[in-house]
């Protein structure tokens, strides 16, 4: 079998958020499996840039017409790992640019333009391609034409499966950009593209796909209801004989405290010394000196709406008094950064907040923390607590999505007689927040318990294989349908 992943991203080429980890991740998992994969994204600046990647042009031209204009671009050809072929998109019209959606927190105005060439483009080259596929993943709103092609073309295979990492990203076109959408108007009704007078990409994934994925088994449910469905619950319900969660894994290979090379010193669950360091190193490096003994509380993530630094905000004059030191790393929203740069001014001594997108950094901070905070308002699936979970640093988060399907809640032994592995709260409300934190640093105040869960969460298992396999067993039922 032979699978063709569509992504806007994919790691190590170009990433803002979890869906390039899985996208980064996935094909290998898959080619693990015995089967043959190959990436394919846009040719952003940054990535034909990068004197670390390496791409070569083949002299595959072709042409996207558009509105009755004729748009002409290129494939390019690399690899993601040895075998996994990770082809690229090149149209410098639509991608030579400094961002891969906007600038300054502003998204393109042509991105249904950009990404109706981008999925026109896939569908084109497809003969061109050496391993012809038979199911092409289309990944969030910047792929979902790809079904809606993939359906008006007539090919018999591949067949497309489309994965939503993120419902509260619709890919909106208004009304004046129908036409370069390229799709008959039939199509642009409430059984198709429309959404609310506009026009969704992604609902034209979740409409016009065979099969339908969520990023976990709970985001699956919630994206049915009209709190978690964006306004989309009413297509989600309609589809859901083909909608099943699978959760994302996490590559032990690139995310493990025992080998990895950016952190201040190496550990193992029966061997956290190493971990100590990392923490001293992240006070010392966040200007928090002196604080050791104190619970420290790291954030990773971007700074979006959906992320909940408004709770911690709200919070964090009880949330200090909690003794607890915070540092945070994120980018995105202006507002959010605004709020967290602001925080870090309110509270100098305890908390330090860093702005921009720094991987080193994060691994520093995931490494360094006795706790990692995500108290999302959604989280389809969220990487950063399973992250955690392997470097010993005991997640506290919203139960909602992927959060509450892989983390158990303090209880202390759970009836498996395994320790539990997290914290969780489940109203949105800042007190909440406030109360899952007091448990927790509860917790670490008894240092022999504390160990056990950091030990119980450092021993849990979320590797691509078992993910890898249920999307092995969905693709197979898409192509006996
Ligand atoms: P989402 O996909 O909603 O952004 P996830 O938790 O699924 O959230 O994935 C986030 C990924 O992006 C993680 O790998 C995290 O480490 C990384 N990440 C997010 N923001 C930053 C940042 N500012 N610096 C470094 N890495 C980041």
């Amino acid at each position: 079998m032979q699978i063709l992943i569509a992504s806007p991203e994919v790691r190590p080429l170009a990433q803002t958020g979890g869906l390039a980890d899985v996208a980064g991740s996935l094909p290998l998992a898959l080619t693990r499996l015995g089967l043959g994969a190959a990436v394919i994204m846009p040719a952003y600046q940054s990535v034909l840039s990068n004197p670390a990647l390496s791409f070569e042009d083949p002299g595959l031209n072709f042409t996207v017409n558009q509105a009755g204009e004729n748009i002409s671009g290129s494939l390019l050809r690399g690899e993601l790992a040895p075998g996994v072929p990770a082809y690229l998109v090149r149209c410098d019209r639509f991608f030579d640019r400094p961002g891969f959606y906007g600038t300054g927190g502003v998204e393109y105005p042509d991105n249904p333009e950009r990404f109706a060439f981008f999925s026109k483009a896939v569908i084109k080259v497809l003969p061109q391609l050496a391993d012809y596929p038979d199911i092409l993943v289309g990944n969030d709103w910047q792929t979902g034409l790809l079904m809606p092609y993939l359906a008006v073309s007539g090919l018999e295979r591949p067949r497309g499966v489309f994965i939503i990492h993120n419902q509260g990203y619709l890919g909106l076109a208004p009304p004046e950009k129908w036409p370069v959408l390229d799709l008959p108007e039939t199509v642009n009704t409430i059984d198709g593209l429309e959404y609310f007078g506009q026009s969704s990409l992604l609902k034209a994934g979740i409409v016009y796909s065979r099969a339908l994925v969520t990023v976990s088994p709970s985001y699956a449910l919630e994206v049915q209801t009209p709190e978690g469905g964006q306004g989309l619950d009413g297509a989600m319900r309609h589809h859901a004989h083909k909608l099943v969660g699978i959760l994302n894994g996490v590559d032990y290979n690139l995310w493990n405290p025992e080998t990895d090379k950016q952190i201040t010193a190496n550990y193992s669950p029966n061997n956290l010394k190493g971990k100590l360091k990392c923490k001293k190193a992240l006070l010392a490096e966040a200007g928090l000196k002196g604080r050791s003994q104190r619970p420290l509380v790291g954030m990773v993530g971007r700074l979006a709406g959906q992320k909940g630094f408004n709770l911690v905000d709200e919070a964090s004059a009880d949330l200090f008094r909690l003794g607890l030191s915070l540092v945070v790393l994120g980018s995105g929203d202006p507002f959010y950064e605004g709020l967290a740069r602001n925080l870090e001014q309110r509270y100098p001594e305890a908390g330090k907040v860093f702005i921009g997108y720094n991987e080193a950094l994060a691994r520093r901070i995931i490494a360094g923390s006795d706790l990692v905070l995500i108290p999302s308002m959604y989280e389809p699936c969220g990487l950063v607590q399973m992250y955690g979970l392997k470097y010993g640093t005991v997640p506290v988060v919203r139960a909602v999505g992927g959060l509450n399907d892989t983390i158990r809640d303090f209880a202390g032994h759970n009836p498996e007689g395994r320790w539990d592995t997290g914290f969780k709260f489940s109203q949105f409300q800042a007190k909440a927040l406030v109360l899952a934190l007091r448990r927790a640093t509860e917790l670490y105040a008894r240092p022999a318990d504390f160990k056990a869960m950091v030990q119980a969460g450092m021993k849990e298992d979320f590797s691509w294989d078992n993910s890898a396999r249920q999307y092995r067993d969905l693709f197979d039922q898409v192509l006996r349908a």
